[in-house]
């Protein structure tokens, strides 16, 4: 059954199904990693280089593929099945396998940026996807089975649940309002304040008023920017300068590097009108509430959909400030 996408007639949503995952490299010790350089000819990783500063590549357990077969049984009544077409990509930020984005300098950041704009463009312009979605899961409380530092793209035919909904609510406000959701939200966290990290002339990073998670930050471009693609180079160079900040912020907050998934959100790549709905924004989600309990999603969330969150945003938005500040205090 591998490889196959099967619909929910329930709710409208896709599972694809990718069984042969089960069998990836789970945890390999340091000298065995998979993402390194090939330093030794006589024992290759999956990158065939003695040095590197970015590598892309087609991930070796994916779930979504280009030539995807099509399915073994057919639709049936109710159920409807596709093949799981797309891409699944790897992005390796660094050949140093202990390097994580906090700790890289804003300028090499910002190189891992036009790295997502160029994915973007690319696989945008393939017939079968609708939605180009860059992310990184970090840390084991994410279950992730590698620790060199690296992040995924995944390429899906048609736009995921939730940049679907983020986007019916953005059209539903542009049409009673006639302004971009996102583009109002920055501007009154820019009056608020309140709940604002860090930021510069281009993006503003805040624990959003409706934080699901307690250190929930969104990172997002000041102007209208439906993508990357609309987002120049001295604007990318800003960007990588806040998200940086934010990472730091994390790994200060309790004094180890915090897990979290990263989330991009931008313009679907189907033939839909979204230019003037869609605004980039990265979402980071950490799953910690404290140094040592973790949110865990129960029912109200799986269940309800509805999340419950036991801070206050105005409060975990200063915790997080005020490490950045003892950052920038002179030492003694
Ligand atoms: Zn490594
Ligand atoms: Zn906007
Ligand atoms: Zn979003």
């Amino acid at each position: 059954m591998s490889g196959e996408r099967r619909r929910d007639p329930t709710t409208g949503d896709w599972t694809t199904f990718a069984t042969h995952r089960q069998d990836r490299t789970f945890l390999p010790p340091a000298d065995q990693c998979p993402l390194c350089p090939t330093r030794d000819p006589e024992h290759p990783t999956e990158v065939p280089r003695a040095a590197y500063d970015f590598v892309v590549f087609d991930n070796k357990f994916p779930s979504l593929t280009a030539d995807a077969p099509q399915p073994v049984a057919p639709p049936s009544g109710v159920y409807d099945v596709a093949p799981a077409r797309g891409a699944t990509e790897v992005i390796v930020y660094s050949d140093d396998h202990d390097l994580k984005l906090a700790d890289m300098p804003a300028e090499r950041l910002a190189r891992l940026v036009d790295v997502w704009a160029d994915r973007y463009a690319e696989l945008g312009r393939r017939d079968e996807v609708a939605y180009v979605f860059v992310f990184e899961n970090k840390g084991e409380a994410m279950g992730v089975t590698l620790h060199h530092p690296h992040g995924q793209v995944y390429a899906y035919p048609e736009i995921p649940p939730r940049p679907m909904r983020e986007l019916t609510a953005a059209l539903d406000h542009f049409a009673a309002q006639g302004t971009c959701v996102y583009c109002d939200v920055v501007a009154r966290e820019r009056v608020d304040g309140v709940r604002v990290v860090c930021g510069n002339e281009s993006v503003v990073a805040y624990v959003p008023y409706w934080a699901r998670y307690p250190y929930e930050v969104h990172v997002t471009m000041r102007r209208h920017a439906a993508s990357l693609l609309d987002v120049t180079a001295p604007e990318r160079l800003r960007l990588a300068e806040v998200l940086r900040a934010v990472l730091r912020a994390y790994d200060g907050l309790f004094g180890f590097p915090m897990p979290y998934v990263m989330s991009m959100h931008q313009a679907p790549t189907d033939d839909g009108q979204w230019q003037h709905v869609s605004h980039l924004h990265i979402e980071l989600t950490p799953p910690h509430r404290t140094a040592t309990k973790l949110k865990y999603l129960a029912g109200s969330e799986l269940g309800g959909g509805a999340f419950v969150n036991d801070t206050v945003p105005e409060r975990t938005a200063a915790e997080l400030r005020a490490v950045l500040e003892r950052d920038r205090a002179p030492r003694p």
